[in-house]
């Protein structure tokens, strides 16, 4: 017997239309004056905000996979600081993506280059963020006594990680501003014994503690911190809320934000290998860019990126954590007895092992051939995955086969196959800009990110906590569900059991 296919409504819908319209309209604008916002991509101004896709109401998730996943973060947390610190994994790891993927291949020639220079900054800030969904189909296999392994249904569902994010992992703004807005619609609807089953998101705080504590550590009371950004910003909420965060809690920490092409341009080493930005030294470096080859535009951000990973500047990421967050490591920590080499408690190992669906190796040796023939074969079960973060990079189902019929033996290495997580569907309005009034219901899925903090180097951990988290939901039928790219929408976890 499998587990729950679906997952109740935490109100009765629908809701009456008049009073769906009204509420409609009033969330929109309250999202809007409380940064639950973006700048439009089709009608960009910097002068104007769009309110973000939202769910006008919280969708279920159990409660006990909720409270698992948080229990489990600062263990995840510490598993990436001990990958990102291993050398040999990671070179064995990358040796043939690195071939054939320019992206990772270019990241790993500057660790190289850092490792055989001697790191300017021994100490980094993992700001992650670990997403994962429901599986409908998990099996609880309960033992009793006398018999053998019986399967018994099982009330809800489990989870399965989707990937970890070591950079610029999103929504430490718009996670808990989504529990916001859906207070305040159950306020409105006259609900507010349902706010009680919304856990509270402290991921705005908990994100830039950490920041404000690595601050602390590089101890120069005039350094500021560099927010790295792209040419353009549209997920511009998500990126300002932290930096008022920090400046109305340490009005003496200046914040700059640049591109890598401006750092390139106006960066540069100090005696000390500290980095200077005309005249203000640098202490931390909150990566917001840089995950994707089109922040790249020449050698020049290249160059920039390694004068970065040189200086004294404590990096989020440094680069050993950006190569740990890529889908290969994820990958091959799921091989058995890998997660073994980073943990020591048996019962630890056991608690992650689980949270891992099939991964596998496209590699060009048996093992990958071995998957890509079972690609050929059912690629309905899978996802295949390239070394990309940002969305939209994925090839799925179907579209699977010719895919992998276009690429070499070689060039599959550069990608990893996944099974496809069926998570539970419910049901909810999505408002959208421009969207349809009154807002349909729809079915739709959710992913959880919860959001981990680490400080440390090879031989230390200065602090790991786990820091709030997000929900982002999307239509049933859709394959990704970035906000951002616009599939997706702010949503936050409504506890059941
Ligand atoms: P990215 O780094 O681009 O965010 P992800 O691995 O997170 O890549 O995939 C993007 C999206 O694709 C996820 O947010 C999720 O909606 C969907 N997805 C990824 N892996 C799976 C999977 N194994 N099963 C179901 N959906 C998935
Ligand atoms: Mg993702």
């Amino acid at each position: 017997m499998s587990c729950k296919s679906t997952l109740e409504e935490c109100i009765p819908l629908p809701i009456p239309e008049e009073e769906l319209i009204d509420l409609t309209v009033k969330a929109k604008d309250w999202a809007i004056m409380h940064g639950a916002a973006m700048r439009s991509k089709t009608n960009f101004s910097p002068d104007s905000l769009n309110f973000a896709p939202f769910l006008l109401t919280p969708s279920s998730f159990p409660r006990k996979e909720y409270e698992k996943a948080v229990e489990l973060q600062p263990i995840i947390n510490r598993l990436m600081h001990n990958v990102a610190h291993d050398e040999e994994f990671l070179t064995t790891t990358l040796a043939e993506t690195i071939k054939v993927d320019e992206f990772t291949g270019n990241l790993f020639n500057i660790y190289k280059k850092v490792l055989s220079n001697g790191f300017g900054q021994r100490i980094s800030l993992g700001i992650l963020r670990s997403d994962l969904m429901l599986e409908s189909r998990c099996k609880s296999l309960v033992t009793s006594k006398g018999n053998n392994e019986n399967e018994k249904p099982c009330a809800f569902c489990c989870w399965k990680q989707v990937e970890i994010n070591t950079i610029a992992s999103g929504f430490g703004h718009l996670g808990p501003v989504s529990r916001a807005i859906q207070s305040f619609v159950l306020r409105e609807l006259n609900h507010p014994e349902k706010l009680l089953s919304m856990p509270e998101n402290r991921a705005l705080s908990g994100i830039c503690d950490g920041m404000i504590r690595a601050w602390q550590i590089y101890n120069n009371p005039c350094a500021i911190i560099l927010f790295l950004i792209e040419d353009i910003s549209y997920n511009i909420c998500d990126q300002r809320f932290h930096e008022f965060y920090i400046r109305e809690m340490c009005p003496h920490i200046k914040i700059l934000r640049r591109t890598l092409t401006e750092v390139y341009k106006y960066g540069k080493l100090g005696l000390n290998k500290e980095l200077l930005l005309g005249d203000c030294e640098v202490s931390v470096i909150y990566f917001r860019a840089g995950y994707e080859p089109g922040h790249y535009h020449s050698h020049n951000e290249w160059d920039a990126r390694y004068m970065m990973e040189c200086s004294t500047a404590i990096k989020c990421p440094s680069i050993h954590y950006h190569l740990a967050g890529t889908k290969k490591v994820q990958q091959a920590l799921a091989e058995p007895g890998m997660l073994e080499r980073f943990i020591n408690d048996p019962e630890e190992i056991k608690a992650v092992g689980k949270i891992f669906t099939g991964l596998y190796s496209l590699e060009d040796n048996e093992v990958g051939n071995a998957t890509y023939e079972m690609a050929l074969k059912e690629p309905e079960r899978f996802v295949l995955k390239p070394q990309r973060e940002g969305g939209g990079n994925n090839v799925y189902g179907l579209d699977i086969p010719d895919a992998l019929r276009k690429m070499t033996r070689v060039e599959r290495s550069a990608w990893i196959l996944m099974d496809l997580i069926k998570p539970p569907i419910s049901r909810g309005y999505m408002i959208r800009p421009g969207g349809h009034m009154p807002p349909p219901i729809v079915d739709v899925v959710s992913e959880l990110g919860i959001f981990g903090v680490i400080i440390g180097d090879v031989d230390n951990i200065i602090c790991n906590y786990q820091s709030g988290h997000m929900l982002r939901t999307k239509l049933s039928t859709a394959n990704e569900g970035g906000v951002a790219a616009g599939l997706g929408a702010l949503d936050s976890p409504y506890l059941v059991d």
